[in-house]
């Protein structure tokens, strides 16, 4: 790697990134391992498709460690705490993992509204309370990199319990990274634009929906796991140590519109 690359090496690290065994997150762990990483992935099935996808890179010395946990379920932040401190000082924190309801607002049901505001929220924060407690204490720092959404910014149609978590995870990300920054935590969000995972599956098989959406995006195509990785690499170097509180959008121009 020539030297003014080093900046965005994150070998010596290691990296925890949720929702890892597909889509965006998955997409991430390749890329944080082919940057040196060692990664931990949680989710809430195997990751093995992961492990596979890493283990093809065929870095020498690379670990990949997958801790099995719901995310709803607030308890289960000491689990992957206690699981992930077995593997290591955790350098880099990707709050990845999320859901989306589509529904009418007026039928949106509380139940899945919850569903919705823990996982994508509620969790994001406590997630990375108990991550920059330990880094506090041991003053070394730490990354954390949020995924927000295109709705951090927008409305949305019919999915008004998302547009409000990937809201607050906009407003998480500068509050967090207000108190922590002096910390050399630096907390920042990628808001992917529209990209081809399982959480788009419906608005894609939607022809019209997906005929509007693609027409208005300038780049003229969905995005990628492969689209993420760059924001996901700079945000976690010490490239981005500079760089605090703010939504990196990675969505083709979607937003330029
Ligand atoms: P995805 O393929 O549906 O991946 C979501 C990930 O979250 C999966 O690994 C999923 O695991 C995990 N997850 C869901 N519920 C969980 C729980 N209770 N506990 C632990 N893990 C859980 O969708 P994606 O597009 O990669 O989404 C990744 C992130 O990007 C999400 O936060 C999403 O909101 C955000 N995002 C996506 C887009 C897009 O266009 N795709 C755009 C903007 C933002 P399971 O396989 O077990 O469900």
């Amino acid at each position: 790697m020539p030297k003014n690359l080093n900046m965005f090496s994150l070998e010596g690290k290691t990296a925890l990134v949720t929702g890892a065994n597909t889509g965006l997150g998955q997409g991430i762990c390749v890329a944080y391992a082919g940057a040196g990483a060692n990664v931990i992935g949680v989710a809430r099935r195997s990751c093995q498709e992961t492990a596979d996808k890493i283990a093809a890179l065929g870095i020498e010395g690379q670990h990949f460690t997958e801790i099995i946990a719901d995310l709803s379920d607030i308890n289960a932040i000491q689990h992957v705490l206690a699981e992930s401190a077995k593997a290591g000082r955790v350098d880099i924190l990707v709050n990845n993992a999320g859901i989306i309801k589509r529904c009418d607002a007026a039928d949106v049901s509380m139940e899945d509204w919850d569903s919705v505001i823990n996982l994508n929220e509620k969790t994001v924060f406590f997630l990375s309370q108990a991550f920059a407690k330990n880094w506090i204490a041991d003053n070394k720092g730490g990354k954390i990199i949020n995924i927000a959404s295109m709705l951090s910014y927008q409305g949305g149609i019919r999915v008004p319990s998302y547009t409000a978590s990937k809201s607050a995870v906009m407003g998480i990300t500068r509050a967090l990274a207000n108190e922590w920054a002096k910390y050399n935590i630096n907390v920042n969000a990628i808001a992917p634009g529209y990209m081809a995972t399982n959480n788009t599956q419906n608005l894609r098989s939607d022809e019209q929906r997906s005929d509007e959406i693609l027409s208005r995006i300038p780049a003229g195509r969905w995005g990628t796991p492969e689209d993420i990785m760059g924001a996901a690499i700079f945000l976690a170097s010490g490239a981005s140590d500079y760089v605090n509180g703010f939504t990196l959008a990675v969505d083709g121009g979607w937003l330029a519109r």
